[in-house]
C-alpha cells in the first residue's frame, strides 16, 4: 500500500510521551486501521538521533512476531509520523483495569507466564540484531485480544555494538542498580556500579521490576523521595521480591524463582537471556504457545468486556466497536 499521511483521519488517542501523541487512525480508503505516532522533527541533534534510531530498528523487526509491526513513516508538516499494527491496550493500562475494583480480575498465572516468554522473545530477537531496548515497563508493552503481546516504543533504544551507552534513559522507576549508580557517578555523584554502561542484563531487570508490578497490581518501589533515596534503595537494599500476600496463591515458586534470576543486583550475576528462555518458569511455554495465547487472549477480552468505557477511558484505553 503506497499511502500519504493525509489518507488517515484520527479517530482517537490512545496515548501520548516523550516525543508525541500516539492515535488510532483510519485509513479512509480501505477501512483499516492502525496505531499512528506523530513525533515533532527534533532538530537538537541528540533527539533527532533517537528518532531516527526507533525508525531504523522498527524497520529491522518487522519479522518478529513479539514486536509490534511497523507498516511505514511519513513525513507531514515537520511531523514524522510512524504507522503501527493497532493493538488493544498497553499492559499498563490493562493491569490498572484488571486490578480495579470496577473489574477485579487479577492477572492469572498462565498469562503472566505467556507475558514473560512474549517479553523474551522480544528481547532475545533484538538482542540478535544488536539493539536493546533501554525503556522496558508496562506501557511499552501491548496487548490484545487474540493474546499477542508485543513490545513497542524503540524512542531511547540503544545500538550495542557502537558502545555502551551511558546516557542516562528510560524510566527511573525500572532502571537497574548498575544504571542508577552510573548516573549519580558521572553527576559526581556515589561510585561507579559493577558494570560499567547499559547491557541486556539492564533490560532484564527492567523486565523483572515489570513483572513483579503485573503480578501484584503495583509497582513494588511506589516513588522515591528523591535521586539519592532511589540509589541507596536500588544498590544497598535486597531486591525487591513478591510477597505471599501480594501473589495472593496465584503464583508458583517458580515464579519467585525466576525474578530472582532477573533481579539480581549484579548485572553479572542476572541470567542471560537464552537461560531464562530455558528456567522452568516459561521453559514449557514453547510447547503450549498458542493455547496460552489463547488463554491470554480470553482473559484479555473478559478484563476488556468487564470495563465500562468510563473507567477504560480513566486508565487510557479506548473501547472499540
Ligand atoms: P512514548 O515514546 O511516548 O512513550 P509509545 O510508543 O510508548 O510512546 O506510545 C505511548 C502509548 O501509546 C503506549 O504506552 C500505549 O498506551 C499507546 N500505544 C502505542 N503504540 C500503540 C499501538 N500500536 N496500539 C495501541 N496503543 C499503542
Ligand atoms: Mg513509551
Amino acid at each position: 500500500m503506497t499511502a500519504r499521511a493525509t489518507d488517515f483521519d484520527s479517530l482517537d488517542e490512545l496515548g501520548s510521551g516523550r516525543f508525541g501523541v500516539v492515535d488510532r487512525v483510519i485509513h479512509r480508503d480501505s477501512g483499516c486501521l492502525f496505531a499512528r505516532k506523530r513525533i515533532r522533527l527534533s532538530f537538537d541533534q541528540q533527539e533527532h538521533e533517537l528518532q531516527q534510531r526507533e525508525i531504523s530498528v522498527l524497520k529491522r523487526t518487522v519479522e518478529c512476531p513479539f514486536v509490534v509491526y511497523f507498516y511505514g513513516a511519513m513525513f507531514h508538516d515537520g511531523d514524522i509520523h510512524i504507522l503501527m499494527e493497532l493493538m488493544d491496550a498497553s499492559l499498563r493500562q490493562f493491569y490498572l483495569a484488571a486490578y480495579s475494583s470496577a473489574v477485579n480480575m487479577p492477572i492469572t498465572n498462565p498469562v503472566l507466564q505467556y507475558i514473560a516468554y512474549s517479553v523474551l522473545k522480544a528481547l532475545s530477537y533484538i538482542r540478535s540484531i544488536e539493539v536493546m531496548h533501554r525503556d522496558i515497563k508496562p506501557s511499552n508493552m501491548l496487548i490484545n485480544r487474540s493474546g499477542q503481546v508485543k513490545l513497542c516504543d524503540f524512542g531511547v533504544a540503544g545500538i550495542l555494538k557502537n558502545s555502551i551507552a551511558k546516557s542516562n534513559v528510560g524510566c527511573q522507576l525500572y532502571v537497574a542498580p548498575e544504571r542508577v549508580s552510573i548516573s549519580m557517578a558521572t553527576e559526581g555523584g556515589l561510585g561507579a556500579g559493577d558494570e560499567p554502561g547499559f547491557t541486556t542484563a539492564s533490560d532484564v531487570w527492567s523486565l523483572g521490576i515489570s513483572l513483579l508490578e503485573l503480578a501484584s497490581g503495583a509497582h513494588p518501589y511506589g516513588s522515591w523521595k528523591n535521586p539519592f533515596h532511589q540509589v541507596q534503595h536500588l544498590t544497598e537494599d535486597p531486591p525487591p521480591s513478591l510477597s505471599a500476600e501480594a501473589a495472593a496463591g496465584r503464583f508458583p515458586q517458580e515464579l519467585n524463582d525466576f525474578l530472582s534470576c532477573c533481579l539480581a543486583k549484579k548485572a553479572k550475576d542476572r541470567w542471560r537471556l537464552p537461560q531464562l528462555l530455558e528456567h522452568p518458569y516459561v521453559g514449557g511455554v514453547v510447547a503450549m504457545e498458542t493455547e496460552l495465547r489463547d488463554r491470554t487472549g480470553q482473559f484479555v477480552c473478559s478484563v476488556l468486556d468487564r470495563c465500562d468505557s468510563s473507567s477504560l477511558a480513566a486508565v487510557g484505553v479506548t473501547v472499540k466497536e
